[in-house]
């Protein structure tokens, strides 16, 4: 390394990564990214489980799905997808229903051979108890979209173990995504595309970074003064920065914190081949203190011939707040954290050589596929400025 690069990016996840290739394609510069961890990806990483050849997402299960256009086209450059379809199952009482809630679910649950058009007026009387209102927490949204008794069975007890706060004081916003459907339709997501990459997260993330004017460093903290690519020593380079770790980490938490849940996984390990027989069950009920179990085997039915057939691999998810020190995954972005993100936000546009962005950055959950099309827009419209300066 004898020349200083023109850009470093703090954060090897797809925000940085989508940088990167851009800021080498569209200007030819030389580009430095550092990552605390040991390894690129952030957190869309995965890794091969030697023991049954599943390919295991670190830090949760990630499935790619979008419906804009220009992001897909930029990501089938780096690599091919699979023809998975996401369909999820949850156990509720001793029985397995289809999510997202459906017409199998509610035939299921009513023990009735409802059509499309009955089912919906069952549900709008179930919910009639909140008929013309504007629901604006969790609670009242999901019963207002499906009625008490859905609402009770496959909603209230999942959403207290992910959030451990009532479902009254969450935002409505949460479940909103989650499509109702008055059809036999279980596709969990409803984007024009979906898969999963070919080769696996980690070959296509190396693909977008294969240039030698790219150089990565790993185990690199940006805070750690005793190396040279630090905060400190940057800012007084006026080297052009994009900082994608936490925004209030970035000011020395001279506001305050924001908050974060995140998620422990405890794995499980299965002498069978095929332990749930679909890559996730949801456990809807209290008795059963995780959320849902992830079988990776189960994504990957492409790959019967790399996998093992008499082992398996279960991930459980137990979901809590974090502390400083845990992985930051989902903001909980009550009102008083918007307010304290929306201070930060106004110290980040006073750094004259720093771009935030990915969801640390700017303290939001996103999808890859939005923090691909936020990195290739803040790309043209920060970042380039920032270089040809
Ligand atoms: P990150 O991937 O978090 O990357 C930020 C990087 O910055 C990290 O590698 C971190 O180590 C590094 N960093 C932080 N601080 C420092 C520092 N001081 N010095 C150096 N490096 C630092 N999206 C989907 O599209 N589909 C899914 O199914 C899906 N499932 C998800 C499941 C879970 C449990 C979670 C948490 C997220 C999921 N996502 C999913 C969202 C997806 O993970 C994000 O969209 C994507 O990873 C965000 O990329 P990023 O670059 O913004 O952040
Ligand atoms: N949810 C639920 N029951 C389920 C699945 C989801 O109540 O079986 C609610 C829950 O509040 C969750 C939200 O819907 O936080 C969003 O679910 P999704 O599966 O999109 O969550 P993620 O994959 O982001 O954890």
């Amino acid at each position: 390394k004898t020349e200083a690069p023109d850009l470093v990016i703090v954060g090897a996840g797809l925000f940085g990564l989508t940088i990167a290739q851009q800021a080498v394609e569209k200007l030819g510069v030389r580009v430095h990214i550092i990552d605390v961890r040991d390894h690129i990806g952030g957190n869309a990483y995965s890794y091969i489980d030697p023991a049954t050849g599943a390919e295991i997402h670190k830090y949760g299960a990630h499935l790619f799905h979008t419906s804009n256009e220009r992001v897909w086209e930029y990501v089938n450059r780096f690599t091919d997808f699979t023809d998975y379809v996401h369909r999820v199952y949850a156990t509720h009482d001793g029985e397995v229903y289809p999510l997202p809630i459906n017409l199998g679910t509610i035939n299921q649950f009513f023990h009735a051979h409802y059509t499309p058009a009955e089912a919906k007026a069952l549900v709008e009387e179930q919910a009639g108890e909140l008929a013309g209102t504007d629901p604006t927490n969790l609670n009242d949204q999901g019963i207002s979209l499906i009625g008490r008794p859905l609402y009770e069975a496959f909603i209230k007890n999942y959403t207290a173990k992910q959030w451990q706060t009532d479902a009254s004081e969450l935002p409505a916003s949460i479940i909103k995504r989650l499509p109702v459907r008055f059809n036999y339709d279980n596709r969990y997501f409803k984007d024009t595309w979906e898969g999963l990459p070919e080769d696996g997260y980690t070959a296509w993330f190396e693909k977008m970074i294969d240039d030698p004017r790219i150089t990565v460093s790993l185990g690199t903290d940006f805070f750690d003064e005793s190396q040279p690519l630090n905060k400190k020593a940057l800012l007084e380079a006026g080297v052009p920065v994009v900082y994608t770790g936490p925004v209030d980490r970035y000011f020395d938490y001279q506001l305050g914190e924001l908050k974060w849940r995140t998620v422990d996984f405890k794995e499980v390990r299965y002498d069978e081949d095929d332990h749930f027989g679909c890559p996730v069950m949801n456990f809807s009920d209290a008795d059963v203190p995780y959320t849902r179990a992830i079988e990776f085997k189960n994504f990957r039915p492409d790959r019967a011939d790399e996998q093992s057939h008499d082992s398996t691999v279960v991930w459980e998810e137990y979901s809590r707040f974090a502390d400083r020190d845990d992985e930051p995954y989902y903001p909980i972005n009550t009102d008083e954290d918007k307010a304290l993100y929306a201070e930060y936000k106004r110290l980040a546009a006073e750094e004259p050589q720093v771009v935030f962005g990915g969801r640390l950055g700017t303290y939001a959950y996103y999808d890859m596929d939005k923090v691909i099309n936020q990195a290739l827009i803040a790309f043209d419209k920060q970042v380039a400025p920032l270089l040809e300066r």
